[in-house]
Formats: structure tokens, sequence, C-alpha cells
């Protein structure tokens, strides 16, 4: 190997180079140009972002900081109306079944045949095709055992106390609201008809009085926080559990919520705590879902049908909304107004996944084509052709299903309209009748007016002292070679056009040209990391089909060079930088994957101390601790997000690193970070390799920017996941990978209409990994309501518990955690006290009555509650509870909800013969059998759990022993033994894996070993060694809240 020790550089820089021109970075040895750019690359410190300058034709518009959500200014915006030069679309094949979906009658009532008339103001009182509005109440439930709800008038709500927010975050805290509920009109009880069933009625438990629950409870009242609970021992509810009397539920010894509350004069001998059997049961909730939902595709062309449970295996077909795969919502039928969301709290939110993967049954979005003007959007709002859109004139305009205006359609799109005022080619094309589809997009979609480059990829690999001890640069370095022939492409056929860049250090630099033309690779040092600057253009970034030998010798080489250093210092902010400056100079978007194991102690930008202080942990400073120690790295995201480069970080510490400041460019950027503490190759490897293949070939878009867009009404008012924001709008995603998601909120800025629901489109432009500018759009449309019941009929708790959990996740970074846990206990009281008070049937107020699809909330919330962001235990370390703090800010649905309640099997329940998988069992460890085997998995960690008494049948199949004391705790995979039982628990696992975003590593509990402490920690139903309260008493606690709020 050459090496080329430059220590500054100046010489390729005499010339200005495209893309760095404008952009003033002191230090370059060449000339610096003063001004005159187009400042593509403007530093964002200034007025305005990167997508701000230029002509208006083809950027993206001036900054929409401040614009009102509708009109006025839009990013990526001005394109396509007036010319509509629409070539023929051309048009990837429907299903045939598109066509023959049943549809409701189009309204004949819309303007027919005005030749030039003014365009029809009003709303047209149905939309087309697919969005036929629903009976308020049309929700067949097993669980309703009421009268079906009557729409009558709904008292007008007055004095609602506003919406509640976190100390610090926006406006005053909760707890000085005031009384909460109260002067808020009759009571619903009084308007006739009962409002609502009772849709879950927590029996009154035997041997308590039919009065309130807490006062059979003994011991103090429960503190703030939840810490003075009676003591309550592990495995104490012990009482023999068999079938409930009077519940005949479909699985024996789970009551069936829906049934009327058991009579309390049945009662035996008085318990003193609640009998968990007698409280909601998630599993329960899970397999009535399963049976309930899982044999039928779930179709999306009915208007606020809220989807089958995430735990629920189902499929999907789209029939003019988004798949729940790429969004989930809080509430599928949303209050009408401001004061009935308010009084009830109920967050209305979205979780969305623009690229979600779709399993192989499922067809993947159609790209359309709108030809060289590009897709056709509303001329106000820019809302994309969706099938929210109503035509009219026979054909020639279309109304805005969000903005109402009218617009001309292209006379190259031009379609006539059938006799229910249909297009006829309305099925023939997905952006009329889908819910999801992808468009082509033109230059007038792409960053300075020119069609992108391909992505590269760029790896950075720390090689100090450390990393090269622990392995992971010999690691890294094997797994390349293999690992770059499978590139993200969109052709398996071809290969993928992403070029590789390869980049290790310590404390100074190490670049490499790789240049296919070169015998061995060039190493170039740069040592002045203050000013970071890439020494080679040419070389740096290559084709790997073009550069593999000199890529392989590399690759081979560098574990070799670093084997006996001595260094131990590293630096962080300067890698990212020299990243980012290749990507740059090479006028393209692009991923780094960094692998780092220190903190970045040696002098540099970004330089970091050690702040590790445990004793701030539960005080008003604790915030400080998930805040970055320095403002470079925020600058630095900034930057990066302005040149689409995203970051993932692989890291290996041995000791405190600082995730929440490491962290912040890659949760700026759509990146990702993966923590690997205590490396250890023989045990860990697995986990990282796995990781980091599907890391590198996921599908990835890049440079991206999500807008949603929402009918008139409601907006997007807040945000939550990985990406940067520069105005109140525009989500820009650096990098946004098939594993994403982004919350958003929505409030009401004025009421909205039964009649026409809510609907909203969420528009992401990106480059594709072939370097292709596209757009992903995802329409959804949801009921309103002017009914609270309806409301509350219609709500998917763990989407609530995603959306708390990332607004509790966020809000540690400006409050105190417990103020943070109380706001949201107290969000949730409320939410539950507003149902009470206004849905449910009178009845005692010992009962807690729970809305059907809420009856999870306070098992969930509590799982929230004490998890190890918001209620650490003494061992959680202030770097996990950055990482993970990180990490469930992006999760979707499925994941947030087996993160808070893991999915515990008992493998002695395992039928070898069946495809099916035994029943779960709940978070609890007296659900644990000392003769059973458990496999309990949270999409981060799988655990075995070992009974002392297991049957050695058991054992013996699992782990080729029958003596439970030679089951080595330390294996992380199960021996590959010869009997039908070890190969389907082997693919059980491996199908667990599969489904999860990161690898799981295997951990073998033995019950009464000392990791079962660790074990224990994922049973969350029982108290924590942290204080986190059990399920019973965290649900009793609810109860007191609410009634609290109702008196
Ligand atoms: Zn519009």
């Amino acid at each position: 190997m050459n090496v080329n020790q430059q220590p500054h550089m100046a010489t390729p820089y005499g010339q200005p180079q495209p893309g760095y021109q404008g952009y003033p970075q002191p230090g370059y040895g060449g000339d610096h140009v003063p001004s005159g750019y187009p400042a593509q690359y403007a530093p964002y410190n200034g007025p305005g972002s990167a997508y701000q300058q230029g002509p208006p034709q083809g950027t993206r518009g001036p900054p929409t900081s401040g614009a009102p959500p509708v009109s006025g200014a839009q990013n990526y915006s001005q394109f396509g109306q007036g010319e509509n030069q629409n070539g023929p679309p051309p048009m990837g094949p429907l299903p045939s079944t598109q066509s023959s979906f049943p549809r409701p009658p189009h309204p004949t009532s819309q303007p027919s045949a005005f030749p030039a008339g003014p365009p029809p103001t009003s709303i047209p009182s149905q939309l087309p095709g697919v969005m036929q509005p629903q009976p308020p109440v049309s929700q067949p439930s097993p669980y309703h055992s009421g009268p079906p709800t009557t729409s009558t008038g709904f008292p007008p709500q007055v004095g609602a106390p506003p919406r509640p927010s976190f100390p610090g975050m926006q406006g005053p805290p909760m707890a000085s609201q005031g009384p909460p509920m109260a002067s808020q009109g009759p009571p619903m009880a009084s308007q006739g008809p009962p409002m609502a069933q009772a849709n879950h009625i927590l029996p009154t438990q035997p041997g308590m009085p039919p009065g309130p629950i807490n006062a059979s409870l003994s011991g103090p009242p429960p503190q703030p926080g939840m810490q003075g609970y009676p003591p309550q021992q592990n495995g104490a509810f012990g009482q023999v559990r068999g079938p409930q009397p009077g519940y005949t539920g479909p699985y024996p010894g789970q009551p069936n919520y829906g049934a009327p509350p058991a009579a309390p004069a049945s009662a035996p001998a008085a318990p003193k705590r609640l009998d968990p059997d007698s409280i909601p049961s998630p599993i329960q909730v899970i397999e009535d879902d399963k049976a309930n939902k899982g044999s039928e595709p779930f179709t999306t062309g009915v208007r606020g049908q809220a989807p089958p449970l995430v735990t629920t295996k189902f499929q999907v077909k789209d029939q003019g909304n988004a798949s729940p795969r790429y969004i989930r919502c809080t509430a599928y039928n949303m209050p009408c107004n401001s004061d009935m969301a308010k009084q009830s709290q109920v967050p209305l939110a979205a979780v969305i996944k623009p690229l979600a993967p779709l399993p192989p049954d499922e067809t993947p979005p159609y790209l359309v084509d709108h030809g060289e003007s590009g897709p056709i959007r509303c001329n106000r709002c820019k809302a994309y052709l969706c099938p929210y859109m109503q035509f009219s004139e026979g054909g020639r305009r279309f109304q805005c299903g969000f903005c109402n205006c009218v617009t001309e359609v292209p006379p190259n799109y031009f379609q006539h309209l059938d006799h229910t005022g249909k297009r006829v080619d309305c099925y023939d094309r997905p952006e009329l009748s889908m819910g999801s589809y992808d468009f082509m997009t033109t230059v007038d979609y792409c960053k300075n007016n020119k069609f992108p480059q391909p992505p590269a990829f760029i790896f950075l690999i720390d090689v100090s002292y450390n990393a090269v001890k622990n392995g992971t640069v010999g690691i890294v370095c094997q797994e390349l070679k293999t690992l770059l022939d499978y590139l993200p492409r969109e052709n398996p056929d071809v290969e993928s056009n992403i070029r590789v860049g390869f980049v290790t250090y310590n404390k100074v630099l190490h670049f490499y040209n790789v240049k296919a033309s070169l015998a061995q690779p060039q190493m170039m040092v740069v040592s002045d990391v203050a000013d970071m600057f890439v020494p080679l253009l040419d070389g740096f970034l290559v084709s790997v089909s073009e550069s593999r030998v000199v890529i392989e010798s590399l690759l081979d080489q560098i574990p070799e060079m670093f084997a006996d250093t001595r260094e131990t210092e590293t630096v962080f902010g300067p890698v990212i930088q020299a990243g980012l400056e290749a990507l740059k100079a090479a006028d393209c978007a692009g991923k780094l994957f960094v692998f780092h194991s220190s903190l970045p102690i040696a002098e540099a930008p970004g330089k970091l101390k050690n702040r590790e202080d445990k004793k701030l942990v539960g005080t008003d400073k604790e915030k400080t601790l998930f805040q970055p120690q320095v403002s470079f790295y925020n600058t630095l995201a900034k930057e990066c997000v302005a040149q689409g480069c995203c970051v993932d970080l692989f890291l290996f510490p041995n000791q405190y690193v600082d995730v929440a400041t490491l962290g912040v460019v890659p949760t700026s950027t759509g990146g990702s970070i993966y923590k690997y503490t205590y490396f250890q190759a023989p045990s860990d490897q697995e986990r990282f390799l796995n990781d980091l293949r599907r890391d590198v070939q996921k599908q990835v878009g890049f440079d991206a920017v999500m807008r949603v867009r929402t009918s008139t009404g409601i907006r997007a008012t807040d945000f939550f996941g990985a990406f940067y924001m520069s105005n109140t709008t525009d989500v820009e995603l650096a990098g946004l990978d098939c594993d994403k998601t982004v919350t958003v909120e929505f409030r009401h800025d004025d009421k909205l209409s039964e009649e026409t629901g809510a609907l909203m489109q969420c528009a992401v432009l990106y480059t594709s990994c072939s370097g292709q500018r596209r757009l992903r759009i995802h329409n959804m449309a949801v009921n309103c309501c002017s009914q609270l019941a309806d409301l509350y009929r219609n709500c998917e708790t763990d989407t609530i518990i995603n959306f708390f959990a990332k607004y509790a996740y966020r809000s540690v970074l400006s409050s105190p955690t417990k103020n943070v846990r109380d706001s949201l206990v107290n969000q949730c009281a409320q939410i539950l006290a507003c149902y009470r008070k206004n849905c449910a049937s009178p009845s005692s107020a010992g009962q807690l009555i729970l809305p059907e699809c809420m009856k999870l909330l306070p098992v969930y919330l509590n799982c929230v509650l004490k998890s190890d962001v918001l209620q650490p235990g003494a061992d959680v370390s202030l770097d996990d509870r950055a990482y993970l703090r990180q990490l469930v800010s992006t999760m979707d649905v499925a994941e947030s909800h087996v993160f808070f309640y893991p999915h515990l099997l008992p493998l002695q329940k395992l039928d070898v013969e069946s495809m099916a998988l035994p029943m779960a069992v709940r978070d609890s460890e007296e659900r644990l059998s000392r003769g059973g085997v458990y496999l309990l998995e949270n999409g981060l960690n799988i655990f075995l759990w070992v009974g002392v008494s297991a049957q050695q049948e058991l054992l013996q199949n699992i782990f080729g022993t029958p003596a439970f004391s030679q089951i080595d705790p330390n294996m992380t995979s199960l021996p590959a033994l010869d009997n039908p039982f070890s190969k389907r628990l082997r693919e059980i696992i491996e199908s667990v894996r599969a489904q999860r975003s990161r690898y799981m590593k295997l951990m073998v509990v033995k019950q009464e070993d000392k990791l079962e402490l660790i074990f224990k920690h994922f049973l969350v139903e029982d108290k924590s060694n942290s204080g986190g309260a059990s399920y019973v008493d965290f649900l009793c606690h609810m109860h007191k809240e609410i009634r609290q709020l109702l008196s």
C-alpha cells in the first residue's frame, strides 16, 4: 500500500469542485469563491435551507416556515399545472379483481356540464368511489352488549380542559388545569336512551363491596410516581384459577369481558387484591382479534374501519385507503370538533411507515407516470391526484377532497365519466382507485433542477486500540468483502449502481483510493481534523464491480495495518464530516456506515467529555442526560440533511460513549443506531453481522421530504421520528428506509364533517437506490363523529401507546421523568373518565368501566411508564436509556407493541405437528410453570427460560441433555438436534427473528440463575425492581385517578 501522508492538503482544491462552490469552508487552501453561486449547500444556519435556492421553477419553492398548511408556498410544488402535456400514462396492469369491487353508488347531485361556469364550491355530498361515508356506528363487535348508539344531540361541550401537555413542552402541565370534566353540561345519561353500551365492565371483585376498589386495598395511598404501593410478593397471585363462573369465553380460564359483570353476590371469601384473571388480558384480546379478523382479507375500501391488530396475521387488499402496514391511526372515527377532542383527550395521530415492506401475497405500489409535466395535483393545496378527488363537468375538472379547490384536468389526462360520475378508467388507474402508489417525477422535483446521481455508501471504520482488540475491525472488513455484492437495487437482475468508499480512523483519518486502475489501494492520511476535507476525489467513490480487486485488497490489509496500534483516542465529528464532504464532492446523496467504539475525546470538533452522572437520575436535571452535550452535532446534522447524507451508527462500547450526543446525527438524518455493549466476537458477532447485512441491503430512499396534507378541519401539527424539520410542515429525511416510521399528530383547526370524514395524504419525495426521483403517496380517510361513543368505539390502543411512548420519550428531553409519567397517567385517566362519564351506562363507582377497544390501555400504559427510559432500574446505563429513547422514536406499532409487552410462549405446549404457535401467556412470573420452558421475545432480545423442574424429555429435545444442571447458560444458539421438536423450535426462533428489524440474540435463562433477574425485567405485568407497579396495582391506581376526575 502506498501511504501518502498529507497532513494538510491543498492541491485538489485549487479549482472549485462542483458542489463545493459557495460552501464557506475556511482552510480549504484553495481560493474561496466569494459569492454569486446558487449556494446549493448553503449552511443551514443561514436564513434558508438548501431547498429554497434557485429559480422558482424546478426548485422546491420558498421556505414554508410559518406558511399556512394549505395555501401559500409549497415545497416541491409549482409543477405541471398549465401546460399539462401529459403523455399517455403507461400504466402497470391492475389485478383484474380491482374492477369488480363493490362500490357505493356515486352521488347524482354533482354539477354537470358547466362549460365554463364557475367551479362548484360546495363540498360534494359524497366522495367519489370508495369513500362512502359510513353510518356512525357500523362496526359489528363481539363485545357489544348494549344497544347501538343513536346519534342524538350531543350537548355542546363548553369549558373543556385544554389538551394537556408535558411541562416544558407546550403549555402548562396538566396538573394545573383545574378539575377536568367539570362544567361540561348535563351528563349524557340524562339524554334519553343510554349513550353507549358499557363495553368493558370490570366486575366488582369477589369479596369487595360494590364500592371503590381501592377501599379494599390495604396500605398507604399510592404516592406520586407510584412507588408507594403495598409490597407485593412475586407469584403471590397463585390462587387456583379455572374458568370463572359466568364466563364462557373461548379460552378457558379467561374471562369474557364483553359479558355482563359477574354478580358480586357470588363472591367467595375476600382476597385483598384483584384476581389477575379478572382484569383485561392482552393475550385474550390478541387471540380474540386473531379469531375474529385473521381469516378474511382486510379491504381498505370502507372508510373508518379499524384494521386487525398488529399481532393478527392478515392479508390486505388496497381498495382506496393505505394499508395498515403503511398507516395506522389512533382513532378511525375522529371527533368532529376540537372541543370533543379536548374533552376525550384521545390523541389523534397516524403512525406512517412510508416504505414498509409487504408480504409476498400483497401487491407493491404501482408506479404511475403522468408524463413530462409530472404528477397531476390540486392547483391550490398541491395534493396529488387520488381517490378523494371528484371529477365533474363531464370529466374536465376535478374538485380536491382536501381543500375543495377545482382544478382543470390536463387534456391528455381527460377521460369521460360514467353514469355515476366516475371516470370510466377509474379502476385502471391506481391514483384514482388505490390508497398507495408511486409517481414518477420530473426534473422539477429534483434538487437544483437536475436529476440526482446514484447514491453512495461510505464505510468509516474505527481502527483504534479498542476496535482492533474487540475484533470489530477484522469482522467488518471480512464481511464487507461479501456484503458489497448485496447493495440495494431495484431490479435484482441488475447490478446496484450505488458507489462505495472507505475511511478508517482513530484520531486521524485515513482515506483510500480504490480506483480500478490501481494495482494497490492508496491511503491518504488527514491529520488536521479541525477542518475536515476529502484529500482525493477521483478513486474514493467507486463501483464495486469495477474496483473489486482493489477493494478486496484493501479490506484484507486494513486489519493487518492496524493490528498493533496503540492509539486509544478517537474522533467522531470529523468522521461524519469526512463522509459528508465526500458526498458533497460527488454531488450525490448517500449513507455513512460508521463503526465506532469509544467516547471521542481526541482534540477535534465534536470532542466529548465523560459526563455520565447517575446521581442526576430522578432529579430535575435528569433531562440533561438525554440532551447532547455539545451543539456541534446538531449543526452537522443539518448539513447532512441538506446533502441527503444519512448516517447509520454501529457502536461497540466498553464504557460510556454518550449515545445521547453521538446519536444526534443518525436520529436527525433518518439513520439507525446499533449498540453492542461489551462486544465479544464469539457471542455477539452473529447479531452484529445480521444487523449489518440487513442494514446494508434494505430498501432505502434518499434525500426525502415528506409532507402530510389533510382535509380542511384538521392539520398535522407534530411529528415524531428520525428526521429534521426546518419548517413546520416538511419532514426532511436524508435517508428513509423500509423500517422507519414517522408519527404525525393532528389537531383541529376547524370543524370536520361526518359526511366527508377526515382525509390525509402523505407524500414522500425521495431518490430511489437507483437514482430515480419518485413520490410515494399514501392516502387515508377516517370517519368523523359527533358522538363521543363513536370515537371510543373505533380507536386502536396499540397505536395510541406507540404515540404516547414517543411523546413521553421526547418529553424527557425537556421535563423530569416523573412529570412525564404523571402527565401520561393523567391523560389516560382523562380518556377513560370521559368515556365513563359520557358513554358508559350508569353504574357503581366501584366498577372500573373501560371502552372495549381501550381495555388494554392501563396495562400497556404501565409498561411504558416503567420502561427503562421513564423509570430505570439501577443497572440500566445512561447510554442504554438514550439508545432506547432514540430507538422507540422510529418504531412501528408492531415493534412498539412487542417492545413494551413482550411475547411469551410456553414451549411445553408446542405441537410439532402443527404450524400454529402455542397460545402466548401473560408476562408475569406466576404464569411460568417450573416444569416448562418459555420463549420470550421483545424485538431486541430472545430469551429461553428453563424451569428448574422442566420435563426431561423437553430438555433432551431442546438441549440434547435431560439434566437441567447440564444446560450451558452461555449458549447463544440451540444445538441442531435431529428431532421434530428441536427443528420446530429453531424454525420458530428464525421466523420470529425474520419479523423484526434487528437480529435478536438468544439468551438461555435457567430458573433461579443470576441471569433470571434480567429476564424478570421483561415480565411486565409484575412489579419491577425499579419501583414500577404491577398491572393489578396500576389498574387500581388508574381507577382511583378516574374516580377522582369524576367526582
Ligand atoms: Zn386541494
